[in-house]
């Protein structure tokens, strides 16, 4: 979910807030991860390095968990330097995922990270998401 993700929040008065992720990787290790079949037709590590789930749990969205798995305190693609090992064909959710938004900042958080600082601020009527 680090890399170059970025992401907006509307704040009161119309402003919106934009944030650029750091690469910090603390979303990659604080929540539960699942990939869909179709993330694994993508990108193949994930059907040779993760979990599959049973038939009985698996459904359109979550077919493999990358986190948490034995001997990984993050997903299991978090490489040493912190860097998604796959960004490029990352799995949809982590695409999803934006940087500054409260799930990010609770992960950062959890890392004892400072707040992810916004860029800028604008007006919702100058270009705004
Ligand atoms: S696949 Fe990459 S971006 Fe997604 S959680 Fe794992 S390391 Fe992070």
């Amino acid at each position: 979910m680090n890399a170059d993700n970025t992401g907006r929040k509307e704040r009161g008065g119309g402003f919106h807030e934009a944030f650029e992720c750091d690469g910090c990787g603390a979303c990659c290790g604080a929540y539960l991860i699942f990939a869909s079949v179709e993330d694994a037709r993508r990108e193949p590590r994930i059907e040779a390095e993760t979990q599959r789930l049973g038939d009985w749990l698996e459904t359109s969205r979550w077919a493999y968990r990358l986190h948490p798995l034995p001997f990984h305190d993050s997903c299991c693609f978090l490489n040493a330097e912190r860097r998604c090992s796959i960004y490029e064909t990352r799995p949809e959710v982590c695409r999803e995922f934006a940087a500054g938004s409260e799930p990010c900042q609770t992960a950062r958080a959890m890392r004892a990270l400072p707040a992810l600082a916004p860029l800028a601020r604008e007006s919702a009527g100058e270009g705004g998401a």
